[in-house]
């Protein structure tokens, strides 16, 4: 799929800087946490797809998409770790000790998360795991949904007119709730803008918090569902006006953002009106 982009390249005398020799080699017995990016397969890193053409088993999340995986070397093996059908996922140190265990089997062993590995994805953790256990592991980040998936909605992470820091949340901790450990007067007055992750289920509840710190209830909300993938929609909204929602009708995964970089939506929606047929983004 890369034919074009080499031929392209090699005109330009820069063919070599493609060449799978130059690519770090991906060693038998290691482990490699790749971030797949938020949806469109063409958002992943070119190191990515290095690792997809070259893996012997690829262990991924519910959050990476099939199309992703029919780039990947098709004599991998295939390993489902997400929740499906309402069943619980997997337990993470399961996941964890399949990654140890291929690798000391001489595997090449892809561990794929969607969006960035490090951002809300436990990439820290199995990281941690894997340097415990005297496992060679690289770490390839990915675009995190928190600022690709508002690209796709036509809506800037920072904007210079809009607000000088941004802050990324999770709207759910490891027990299923509301995170405790948060200051939620702080969060409100922090910043402009808050991106939520894993934010529907208690967004009734989360909304109620940060006006009830003194966050305005005009601020506007922008939700993102299936961001960067053909199902992509986008709820727009106030922060008073979210308890209006039926927040069990909006399709996830979905990112939350709160704050006025929403604005610009109306203006840079470039997503909606573009050619997507056989397109990897
Ligand atoms: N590591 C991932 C986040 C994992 S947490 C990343 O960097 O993006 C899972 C949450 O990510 C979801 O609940 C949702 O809030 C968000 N998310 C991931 N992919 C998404 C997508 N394509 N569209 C909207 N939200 C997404």
């Amino acid at each position: 799929m890369f034919g074009w982009l080499r031929r392209k390249w090699r005109e330009k005398g820069h063919f070599a800087r493609l060449d799978s020799a130059a690519f770090p080699r991906f060693e038998p017995g290691s482990v490699w946490l790749v971030g797949a990016g938020p949806g469109a397969p063409g958002l992943i890193s070119l190191l990515g797809y290095h690792a997809l053409s070259e893996a012997d088993v690829i262990v991924h999340d519910a959050l990476v998409g099939p199309s992703l995986l029919e780039l990947a070397n098709p004599r991998a093996k295939t390993i489902f770790a997400g929740k499906r059908g309402g069943k619980p996922s997997p337990k993470q140190a399961d996941i964890t000790l399949k990654l140890i265990e291929h690798a000391r089997a001489g595997k090449r062993v892809l561990r794929l998360k969607g969006g960035d590995p490090m951002m809300f994805g436990r990439g820290g953790e199995e990281a941690e795991t894997l340097a415990r256990n005297a496992i060679p592991f690289r770490i390839v980040p990915g675009i995190t949904a928190g600022i690709g998936g508002l690209a796709y909605a036509g809506i800037p992470v920072t904007h210079r007119d809009a607000n000088h820091a941004v802050m990324f949340l999770t709207g759910h901790d490891e027990k299923g709730g509301v995170p405790e450990g948060v200051d939620w007067d702080a969060v409100a007055r922090a910043v402009p803008v808050i991106v939520i992750y894993m934010a529907v289920k208690h967004l009734a509840l989360i909304a109620e918090r940060l006006l009830a710190a003194g966050r305005s209830g005009d601020d506007r909300v922008a939700i993102i569902s299936h961001a960067a993938s053909p199902a992509q929609s986008v709820i727009e909204t106030r922060l008073a006006d979210i308890g209006q929602l039926i927040l069990a009708d909006i399709p996830t995964p979905a990112i939350v953002v709160l704050g006025p970089v929403s604005n610009y939506r109306a203006a840079l929606d470039w997503y909606r009106g573009a050619l997507r047929e056989n397109s990897l983004g």
